[in-house]
């Protein structure tokens, strides 16, 4: 099995290649071909199975191909969006960033691993700017950072959720959520949370959950917030 046979786009092939992986791991085989159909999944894997890959490179392919479509139609910037509304005849003000994908993890360190994962594997694209909102981290970082308008945040939940009641982001517009580590978050006590963050999602979003297990708490949770999902079990 290659990359190219997965179906994934040549921009995000070509950082593969430049980061020297030769083949899909297990779970990437059976995870990609399924998230690029727009199938919803529930992944039983470790650390360490190349489960980052397996979520972020699906993603990618989509961004990359709508890119290709409509190259004018990746998220603006702020002074694009100012322009625009000037153009408009309105009067500039702070417009909420509105992420097209949004992967929630149990912690700072592993949020950090997944922003650098994908700075990696969209390396060669047009744009797509993944950021980080961690609880500890300065707010007015933070707002700069959300200022960009980035297409995918890696959060942890607690931190995400003051931003959301704020009004500093607006999920209209997501297509895409993951949670990594679902049943660590659960036992960390996030779980009203995430309900809180998955219910301010649309209804049209892809969802990939990935876990140690699938039993119990985390199952059911799982089937609650996926549709027909794929099972995948490494
Ligand atoms: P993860 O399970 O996502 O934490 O990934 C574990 C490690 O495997 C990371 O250092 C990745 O960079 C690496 N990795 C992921 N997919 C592949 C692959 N197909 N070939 C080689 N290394 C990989």
């Amino acid at each position: 099995m290659t990359f190219e046979s997965l179906g994934l786009h040549t921009s995000v092939i070509k950082a593969l290649t430049e980061a020297g992986y030769t083949k899909p791991t297990a779970v990437q085989e059976q995870a990609v071909p399924a998230a690029i159909e727009g199938r919803d999944l529930m992944v039983s894997s470790q650390t360490g199975s190349g489960k980052t890959a397996a979520f972020m490179l699906p993603a990618l392919h989509k961004f990359a191909s709508e890119q290709q479509a409509a190259p004018a139609a990746g998220n603006k910037t702020p002074n694009q969006e100012m322009q625009a509304s000037r153009a408009r005849g309105e009067r500039p003000r702070f417009k909420p960033a509105q992420p097209k994908m949004l992967v929630l993890t149990p912690t700072r360190e592993l949020a950090l691993q997944v922003t650098t994962a994908t700075d990696k594997y969209g390396s060669h694209m047009k744009r797509v700017k993944a950021i980080s909102i961690l609880g500890g981290m300065p707010y007015p970082k933070q707002m700069q950072l959300l200022a960009k308008n980035p297409e995918i945040l890696v959060a942890t939940p607690g931190r995400l959720i003051d931003h959301m009641e704020s009004g500093k982001i607006d999920f209209s517009q997501l297509q895409i959520l993951v949670l990594d580590e679902a049943d660590r978050m659960l036992d960390m006590g996030f779980i009203d949370d995430i309900e809180k963050i998955v219910d301010a999602t649309p209804e049209t979003r892809q969802t990939m959950l990935f876990s140690a297990t699938l039993d119990g708490v985390v199952g059911n949770m799982a089937k609650r917030i996926t549709k027909n999902p794929m099972i995948i079990q490494i």
